[in-house]
């Protein structure tokens, strides 16, 4: 029904790779997930039984089962498991424990502030909680929070919280422990497990399902903003995530158990999930696994462990691109880096090659997709005029480009237009939001990503532009509206804008906000002087405060502030944001 070269190219998993395509051998020994400085390792074998010992334990201790198959619904959530943890030996384990039992599994980042948290809490009602030492008491601040006080209860006393000691997850330790583990209850009441107590003592049988259940029943729930608003629920099915599997593994046919991947990409994060927690153990691909990046570790352990893939977000690439420490290290057993979540500009591609001879290949994906919509050539004299575009639809993927216009007419190539994408590994919906379900999935299938770009001739997307309200900041998603509903509870503050600027040091956006303050005496005054007055600089100060109080590190205002006399709006009130870099005021720079 479309214009031919507009249509991605499309490729179907065969039914032979369906039948055969995981079935790796891998040498039951092989390490899957290791721990970075003490190589304590989780072996493919273990990995396996593990899986099914959560599940059991996830059953029949906890007692969560999952509910009946809604078949009128779109889909069917069953008691959410809440992953609030960073990257750890076990992380993969209990989430594929918790789905093998037939339960959502929904994952955050362990660094959300409270509110953050409870946002997260409120909407996906999680059934049990699984969190560190450190994200302990920002739980319990996110559960006193909870209007619901039931749910709060449960978190406190029903013993549905587990802790994974993160500093001390060398899993060969828990051998014969589960039973000797009691639940702790702390002086506030709060009764708390460690994760180990959660290990069942049988080998869980996996329910068989039909494609109708696989399709229906909810594997993961992740965090986005979609096109506007605060961050919603992606509901994606177990269908979706076998094929985006099967579909990164039908266009990656030389992984094998002979890669190492060192893996600091977060595991909440589709990246992370998609193309490392759930391929690498598929294929037995060994993952060493590091909670937070950091370029001189990261550097040593390539080393150290012979490291052959690296998944990254663009600012590693640009630190990779600038570091003096490349020469100190031996990197040569690296074979390929491949970088999403956000753009990433030709030239720190190229310094990188010229560095390391080594490719970076650039991957566009989204949460509501489920994983990457491209893949790009593998030699140098190939991807070298194509620097910059994002690749080839994967396997399964079509890519079709739309008239902004809202005539929904598809584009040819060369024409730049809204990014549409159908694949079997698309999400199900926002959870509990029919609304913004029905504007982002079309009734035919399609997800409206809120991209702009254009297709080559050749098949390739080059994403150009942005035309949902959301800022990436370091590859994580930002809503700006989430951001203004932060500044506006300042008295001071009388409307404000939040938009994005780019700073091609950091290969990142950074979010940057429109103030009108209250004061405009003191607006006119900065205003004449071309200079912010104590005033300003004082209020700048307070916001920052505030922002930091409220949300993580990457939302906060590193753009600055802008203090203007207005912020560009529509006749109905809509702020409109690519009116932004026409704003003339006082700037005030806060880190
Ligand atoms: P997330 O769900 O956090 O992965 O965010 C998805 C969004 O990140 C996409 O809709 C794009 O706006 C942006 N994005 C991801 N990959 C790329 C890329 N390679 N180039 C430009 N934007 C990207």
């Amino acid at each position: 029904p479309f214009h031919e070269s507009s249509v991605g190219v499309t490729q179907a998993p065969t039914e032979e790779l369906r039948k055969s395509g995981l079935k790796h051998h891998v040498p039951p020994a092989k390490p899957i997930f290791i721990h970075p400085h003490t190589g304590a390792h989780i072996s493919w074998q273990r990995l396996k039984q593990d899986v099914h010992r959560f599940a059991d334990g996830f059953r029949n201790k906890v007692g969560l089962r999952p509910d009946p198959l809604q078949a009128h619904n779109r889909y069917t959530v069953s008691s959410p498991v809440l992953l609030h943890l960073p990257n750890c030996l076990p992380y993969v384990p209990i989430m594929l424990g918790a789905a093998a039992a037939g339960l959502s599994v929904t994952m955050c980042n362990p660094f959300y502030t409270p509110g953050e948290l409870l946002h997260v809490m409120t909407t996906a009602k999680p059934a049990a909680i699984i969190t560190t030492p450190a994200g302990l008491p920002i739980l319990k601040e996110a559960a006193r929070q909870l209007d619901d006080k039931d749910q709060a209860r449960l978190y406190k006393e029903g013993g549905r919280v587990f802790v994974v000691d993160v500093t001390h997850d060398d899993y060969g330790l828990y051998n014969g422990l589960p039973k000797t583990i009691t639940p702790n209850v702390g002086r506030d009441g709060w009764v708390t497990a460690d994760y180990k107590w959660l290990l069942g003592e049988h080998v869980f049988q996996i329910d068989e399902w039909s494609p109708e259940e696989a399709e229906k029943r909810v594997c993961f729930i992740l965090w986005s903003s979609g096109t506007s608003g605060r961050s919603k629920g992606v509901v994606l099915s177990h269908r979706a995530m076998v094929a985006s599997v099967l579909s990164q593994r039908y266009s990656t046919p030389w992984m094998g158990p002979d890669e190492v991947e060192i893996a600091f990409v977060p595991f909440f994060h589709v990246l992370g999930l998609a193309c490392v927690a759930l391929l690498a153990p598929a294929i037995g691909v060994s993952i060493v696994v590091l909670p937070r990046f950091d370029l001189e570790v990261f550097l040593r352990l390539i080393e150290a462990h012979r490291a052959t893939s690296i998944h990254m977000a663009p600012p590693v690439a640009v630190a990779l691109a600038k570091t003096r420490l490349l020469g100190e290290y031996n990197l040569s057993s690296l074979k390929g880096l491949s970088s999403g979540g956000a753009p990433l500009a030709a030239d720190v591609i190229r310094t990188v090659y010229e560095r390391l001879g080594l490719l970076i290949k650039m991957g566009y994906g989204a949460s509501e997709a489920c994983g990457i919509c491209g893949q790009v050539a593998e030699t140098w004299e190939e991807l070298e005029p194509q620097l910059g575009l994002t690749g080839v639809p994967m396997p399964g993927v079509i890519i079709r480009i739309v008239d902004v216009d809202g005539s929904g007419r598809t584009l040819c190539h060369g024409e730049e237009g809204e990014i549409w994408i159908k694949s079997p590994s698309l999400m199900s919906g926002y959870l509990n939001d029919p609304q913004t379900t029905s504007e982002t999935l079309t009734h035919d299938g399609w997800y409206r990503s809120g991209d702009i770009g254009k297709l080559e001739k050749t098949g390739n997307l080059q994403i150009t532009d942005r035309m949902k309200d959301m800022i990436k900041s370091s590859g994580f998603q930002c809503s700006p509206v989430e951001i203004e509903g932060v500044l506006a509870g300042h008295p001071q503050v009388a409307d404000v804008g939040v938009g994005a600027i780019y700073v091609p040091e950091d290969a990142t956006e950074h979010p940057r906000a429109y103030v009108v303050p209250m004061d405009k005496m003191a607006l006119a005054r900065s205003l004449e002087d071309n200079k912010p007055s104590i005033e300003l600089i004082t209020l700048a100060e307070e916001l920052k405060k505030r922002v930091e109080n409220k949300l993580i590190k990457y939302k906060w205002l590193k753009g600055g502030i802008l203090f203007v006399d207005q912020v560009p709006k529509n006749p109905s009130g809509k702020i409109l944001r690519r009116l932004f870099k026409e704003c003339k005021g006082v700037e005030v720079q806060l880190y």
